[in-house]
């Protein structure tokens, strides 16, 4: 254990790399499963999970997360033999929230109860559309159907906590489109909804089509008042908007992501994952060949790391506490820092807030309704 962070609790990451195949639109680190690959990944991450729980054995475990790539692409015996791991080499709290991204064309009885017995208590699911069009444009692998069925199945087995992924923006949805899948997800009634606007990155299936004129990508002004659409309906329909994309009925907000906004620190394990601890951040490499050749060796993954100076926590307590809808607390930067945001950010705040992108009341700093489709915008004043 680092000396200091004996009080510290801890959010821990799990990345698993792999996919039934590749979505259209995909930027993230994931790799096409195949039984052989994900073996030999379970054998490095059980190393990397003794290696770092040595280390940090004293550090309680409040959150656990496994996302991805497609957790629920794996075996459900290998997904319980990594929460059993963790469970052996960390202080996991009891009441800790765990949490594993599905994909609802892996959720299946099996599946559901697997998790359930190996004390997975939150379902996030991907179904990012109601509409197989635009899920077959999205390249995702399964259907509309298999979405709702995948609530309904989490909910029939005994999940209370069952988030639901949803993307906007997708070339050729419509505002009618949007309002109809944001009406079926809360049909469906789960606890938790992200909302997320598609980005189309160049270097993808989607990037190209559009480059080649196959798609239209989504006019910033369509893009706006649909992200404006999401935020009136789920607020009037009973979640309330705690950051830019997520919504939770009360007491339902991920407790995994605050980790993440409000800058605590949390330590991330597998291709990819990044960690943050006492000032340092670091990332693991993101190729699959060398994580698990490093970890056979019994050497960290690690291929970036950097020590914060206060100008960078600084700059991260404004870009990630402005991401929540409370924004931060001044007084909490001055205890912190021993100084006002204003001392530090004074003229970009203050043009920031003449161009009614922040607002400020007597202890907050928070973005705008109008700020909230464009905050990046915003986050780039404090970078
Ligand atoms: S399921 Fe997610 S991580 Fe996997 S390819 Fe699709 S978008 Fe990427």
């Amino acid at each position: 254990m680092k000396e200091g962070m004996k009080e510290s609790a801890l959010g821990l990451y799990i990345h698993i790399p792999f996919c039934l195949g590749k979505c259209a639109y995909c930027d993230f680190v994931s790799y096409p499963y195949d039984p052989e690959a994900a073996a030999g990944y379970a054998k490095a991450l059980a190393q990397e999970i003794y290696l770092r729980g040595r280390e940090y054995s004293e550090n309680a475990v409040r959150t656990i997360y496994l996302g991805g790539g497609t957790p629920t692409c794996l075996p459900p015996a290998m997904l319980k033999r990594i929460l059993t791991l963790l469970r052996e080499h960390f202080p996991v709290s009891p009441e800790a929230e765990i949490t594993v991204e599905a994909n609802p064309g892996t959720v299946s009885n099996e599946l559901l109860e697997s998790l359930l017995s190996a004390g997975v208590n939150r379902l996030s699911i991907g179904m990012q559309s109601t509409e197989d069009r635009l899920l077959r444009l999205l390249g995702r692998r399964h259907t509309a159907a298999e979405g709702v069925r995948a609530v309904e199945s989490a909910r029939a087995a005994g999940f209370r906590n069952v988030s639901v992924d949803l993307l906007f923006g997708i070339p050729g949805q419509s505002t009618g489109d949007w309002g109809e899948s944001l009406a079926e997800a809360v049909a469906l009634g789960p606890d938790h909804i992200s909302a997320y606007g598609l980005e189309v990155y160049g270097e993808t299936p989607l990037g190209r089509a559009a480059a080649a004129g196959k798609i239209t990508i989504c006019a910033d002004e369509t893009f706006r008042e649909m992200y404006f659409q999401a935020t009136d309906y789920l607020n009037g329909s009973g979640y309330v908007q705690y950051e830019i994309s997520n919504f939770a009925r009360p007491g339902m907000e991920s407790r995994h992501n605050l980790i993440y906004w409000e800058g605590k620190p949390y330590l991330g394990l597998g291709p990819a994952a990044h960690s943050y601890i006492g000032r340092r951040r670091w990332a693991n490499t993101a190729g699959l060949k060398t994580y698990c050749d490093a970890l056979a060796e019994r050497k960290f993954p690690v291929v970036e790391e950097r020590v914060l100076t206060p100008a960078d926590e600084m700059a991260e307590v404004m870009f990630l506490g402005l991401r929540l809808t409370a924004g931060i607390s001044v007084s909490c930067f001055r205890s912190r820092f021993g100084l006002e945001p204003a001392a530090v950010y004074g003229a970009r705040i203050s043009r920031l807030v003449a161009q009614g992108l922040l607002e400020a009341d007597r202890d907050r700093l928070r973005l705008t309704r109008e700020a909230l489709p464009v905050a990046n915008q915003v986050f780039a004043a404090f970078v």
